[in-house]
């Protein structure tokens, strides 16, 4: 396996998903990303801090149409987004991908942090000149949308509070949600720039009635239902 591969881990899921994270990134910006290869197109959800070449890592085929998906703009989910060509993302954070400033992406938070990476991506690398590049939306993905890869399809549900365009993709048929940063196996962050409480509440509300056999999120290991529940009710009694 040459060096550009191990920068990345993989693990494969039923139907074709596939979770990836970069094992020497901190854990406080150790993300979920995620490939799922449909019939007829592939999809990827988030892309990591950009570090290396996350394209390069897929191996994606030419001839074979990628859809990209920002579940929002944070500096962990972002830094490969530029890469691909077709780039979908929430209204909300529109201007946000096409500057990539820090006010949104929050990669000053990264750029400060001591033992940001466990290991160079590169010998030249350096914190203090980590950028993430400008990557503007090709098209907006706003609640109800659909992404479609003819043998599945998402609807698109817009969960704001972690940020004010965070949003999930569910397919319905399957009971599968990749559901970003509004709900993950792990500490939810409620408190950065750009958070909303009232907001994470309506939708940890609506998380809690959804029917869902499996929510991949964007951070830590897939969720069942269950656990899936009672993150968001733990969420909801917290603020009570
Ligand atoms: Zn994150
Ligand atoms: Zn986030």
């Amino acid at each position: 396996m040459s060096a550009q591969h191990s920068w990345f881990e993989t693990e494969p899921y039923p139907g074709g998903i596939n979770r990836i994270w970069e094992p020497h990134v901190h854990s406080f910006f150790r993300a979920n990303l995620y490939h799922v290869v449909g019939r007829d197109a592939d999809l990827v959800i988030d892309f990591g801090m950009g570090l290396r070449s996350l394209r390069q890592f897929l191996g994606l085929k030419d001839d074979r149409p990628v859809i990209a998906v920002a579940t929002h703009v944070h500096v962990d989910h972002v830094g490969s987004f530029h890469e691909f060509h077709c780039r979908l993302g929430h209204s909300a954070e529109a201007p946000a991908f096409s500057t990539m400033s820090d006010t949104s992406t929050l990669a000053d938070l990264f750029r400060t942090q001591p033992d940001g990476v466990s290991r160079a991506p590169d010998p030249e690398w350096t914190p203090d000149r980590y950028r993430i590049t400008p990557a503007p939306l090709s098209d907006i993905l706003d609640e109800g949308a659909q992404v479609d890869l003819g043998d599945r399809s998402y609807r698109v549900l817009h969960l704001p509070g972690h940020s004010s365009g965070s949003i999930g993709l569910l397919d319905e048929l399957n009971g599968v949600l990749f559901s970003g940063d509004a709900i993950y196996d792990g500490t939810l962050v409620d408190d950065l720039p750009g958070c909303d409480k009232s907001e994470y509440r309506k939708t940890m509300e609506r998380l809690c009635d959804l029917d869902v056999s499996v929510a991949f999120g964007g951070h830590g290991v897939p969720m069942a239902r269950k656990r899936m529940q009672s993150i968001a009710e733990n969420y909801l009694d917290l603020c009570s």
